[in-house]
């Protein structure tokens, strides 16, 4: 009797704990704190950052570069662009990439995919404000393809998680809320092998050095259609343009870069 006992016990006690687990989750996934620091925060569920953290972060909102999107000093395009033009046909990026931006992305990279629930929102808002031609999207018109920029298969089983596929995720969700048309897929292009570091490279090496590890894995699904490619981060763009320039090669009509933050115009 009392091993009977014992035993309902400690499946009775299992089950709560999972109970408990999974309200937890469910509760810090929907906002009541700050995704960032945290912080307890009360405006649920239009907020998922405190106002400290939101704040902090240097917004793109004033003069951008018309080809890649990155913040510039003056009206056109930015050098980056001048020295060589990316491929893609338009970049977005709602913050500019600084220190704050820098250790988001850098969580979400590393140990917090949750947070490409905020990035990816703020992606949607961004491109839904900016890009001419969303109506073009909406009910009875195209349907965008949104297709994440891959890891190669043993880096994303490392990680657990491929970060623009869970910003692409979140991107997807928002772009419907608005009748936007989407289809996210994550098979279309692929990413064949590491390359070498890449940090300290210029546009010219960089596109060098990722044009052959990006390879378009079902092409007639890019034929004619529209492409919104996610990444992370923008640097150089020249990730952003290496695929472009793939999903064009596989007649994809007109391909847009979408990333949380970008990096300014450097002097
Ligand atoms: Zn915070
Ligand atoms: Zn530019």
């Amino acid at each position: 009797m009392n091993i009977l006992v014992r035993l309902f016990y400690g499946v009775y006690m299992r089950f709560w704990e999972r109970i408990k687990q999974g309200c937890y989750e469910y509760l810090s996934s929907r906002g009541y704190t700050c995704d960032v620091c945290g912080r307890e925060i009360f405006d649920y569920p239009s907020n998922r950052l405190c106002d400290d953290c939101f704040v902090s972060l240097s917004k793109n909102d004033g003069k951008v570069c018309e080809k890649c999107g990155r913040q510039t000093l003056s009206s056109g395009i930015c050098l980056t662009c001048k020295r060589e033009l990316p491929k893609f046909r338009q970049g977005f990026s709602p913050l500019v990439y600084r220190a704050e931006s820098a250790s988001i992305v850098n969580r979400m990279k590393n140990c917090n995919p949750r947070l490409a629930l905020w990035l990816g929102e703020a992606v949607a808002e961004y491109f839904l404000a900016n890009y001419a031609d969303i109506e073009r999207f909406k009910e009875g018109g195209e349907t965008l393809l949104l297709i994440p920029v891959p890891l190669t298969k043993s880096k994303k089983k490392k990680r657990g998680y491929n970060q623009a596929e869970e910003l692409a995720k979140s991107i997807c969700k928002r772009l419907q809320e608005y009748g936007v048309q989407v289809e996210l897929r994550t098979d279309v292009l692929e990413r064949l092998r590491d390359g070498e570091e890449q940090k300290h490279m210029g546009f010219a090496d960089r596109h060098t050095a990722v044009a052959a590890v990006y390879h378009v894995h079902k092409r007639k699904e890019c034929r004619d259609r529209t492409v919104l490619l996610i990444d992370d981060i923008m640097t150089t763009g020249a990730t952003g343009s290496v695929c472009a320039e793939r999903l064009y090669g596989a007649n994809a009509k007109e391909v847009l870069f979408l990333t949380p933050t970008a990096l300014p115009e450097q002097k």
